[in-house]
């Protein structure tokens, strides 16, 4: 029975003689046993526990019946407990342990210190720890070589930060979505083309960057998987992308979003539902309007730099509207009003496939009630300033929204000011 954890020993008479110890927790592979293991009839020797670090791989060995002052086990959820001796008067504080494995080894240990039924438990030989055994779990990797790239072996598993970048890949690694512990991954300058449609067992990740590949979409899966509460980084700048999909905004853990470099000509309507976005950057693409929602945002710095952003003369002033549907909606669309005005569940499973994709592609009008065959659109300049605390390319451009009907045409026409001047909610 061994244990991988963090130690740190405790003497309990250096607080009496006015000193401290040094307070620093080591790795340590502990181990119960007796010398030579079991036996066939398990009655002979001592119990031992046995403490082993990198300095100390014989380890130190602590007999364990009748010398247990107590263990404290109440954040043994967390990893931690804390055994101790009577002789010598040490505490032995273990933290970072495995909650399960430390279960385990607890019990044993509360059968060595009784010294009773231990003739069904695997104890250990008390042989001194491997070097693996006493090693700190890694949790960083940076790889920057097609050659240190590995072949078979797994990535260790208490990875927290992967890095690979230049090592031509060209797609997402299963080993890399078995990291259960993952929270950042830099797979930059690659040439991924295609990304799956779920993160695997990494979903805890908080960054993801995929900058310089050979991107030509974001899965809409992805974006609607686990990641969209944790994700607050999401690096797609340097790709083939064309568009967004819409479902990217329901990622609305997203700190932080780069997209410059690509091919983008808008944002996805919805676009403002990313209320935390705090730093934007989407310089060097083909962009002519950005969506009516993006005036709901609130952002730190925004780089709108090498689009497209233009206003015909008659718009540059006032707003443009147009027409783009007749009167009176079709039975479709007045459906589709009342299932996303009232909110009404659905799955994927429940609806067509198209119909379920004609939903996915919902406007909303200047009055917060939802379209999809508009009766208008329109387009005003706006001032980016509003936006954005550092801007970084044009002050201003066009923005488009719709409009639900002939109602909230009139009323636009009436008082062109009057939407963008509140914020639509
Ligand atoms: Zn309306």
């Amino acid at each position: 029975m061994r244990l991988s954890c963090d130690v740190e020993l405790k003497n309990r008479l250096l607080p009496s003689h006015g000193m401290k110890g040094k307070g620093r927790p080591l790795r340590c592979s502990l181990a119960i046993g007796r010398r030579g293991g079991n036996s066939g009839n398990g009655q002979e020797g001592a119990v031992f526990l046995m403490v082993c670090s990198a300095k100390d791989k014989t380890g130190t060995k602590y007999k364990l019946k009748g010398n247990m002052e107590q263990v404290f086990t109440r954040f043994v959820q967390e990893g931690k407990a804390t055994l101790r001796l009577k002789e010598p008067e040490q505490d032995i504080c273990i933290s970072k342990a495995d909650p399960l494995q430390l279960k385990n080894f607890l019990s044993v240990l509360k059968l060595g210190c009784q010294g009773s039924k231990l003739e069904k438990v695997h104890l250990s030989t008390l042989t001194p720890a491997t070097s693996a055994q006493v090693e700190r779990p890694k949790t960083k990797m940076v790889i920057l070589q097609r050659s240190d790239y590995p072949i078979r072996e797994r990535f260790p598993k208490g990875l927290e930060s992967l890095r690979v970048n230049g090592c031509s890949l060209s797609r997402i690694d299963s080993r890399i979505l078995g990291l259960k512990h993952l929270r950042a991954l830099d797979l930059s300058k690659n040439r991924i083309r295609t990304l799956p449609d779920d993160p695997g067992q990494s979903t805890a990740l908080v960054e993801l960057k995929l900058a310089d590949n050979l991107l030509e979409r974001l899965p809409p899966a992805l974006c609607l998987s686990s990641l969209r509460n944790t994700l607050q980084f999401l690096d797609l700048a340097g790709n083939n992308l064309k568009f967004l999909p819409p479902q990217i905004c329901e990622m609305t853990s997203l700190l932080r979003l780069h997209v410059a470099n690509n091919q983008l000509t808008t944002l996805p309507e919805n676009f403002g539902r990313l209320e935390k976005l705090r730093f934007f950057s989407a310089q060097e693409n083909q962009m002519v309007v950005l969506p009516f929602s993006f005036m709901d945002l609130s952002m730190d710095e925004v780089d709108l730099s090498g689009n497209c952003f233009q206003l015909a003369e008659q718009e540059a002033s006032a707003s443009h509207m147009q027409r783009t549907s007749e009167e009176f909606p079709t039975l479709l669309e007045v459906t589709a009003r009342s299932i996303k005005k009232q909110r009404v569940p659905y799955t994927e499973e429940d609806l067509p496939r198209h119909l379920h994709h004609h939903l996915s592609r919902v406007k909303w009008c200047v009055c917060s009630n939802p379209c999809f065959q508009p009766y208008a659109k329109h387009r005003v300049p706006f001032n980016l300033h509003r936006v954005a605390h550092t801007l970084v390319g044009p002050t201003s451009a066009p923005v488009e929204g719709f409009l639900c009907s002939a109602f909230c045409w009139s009323n636009l026409q009436a008082n062109p000011n009057a939407p963008w001047k509140c914020k639509r909610k």
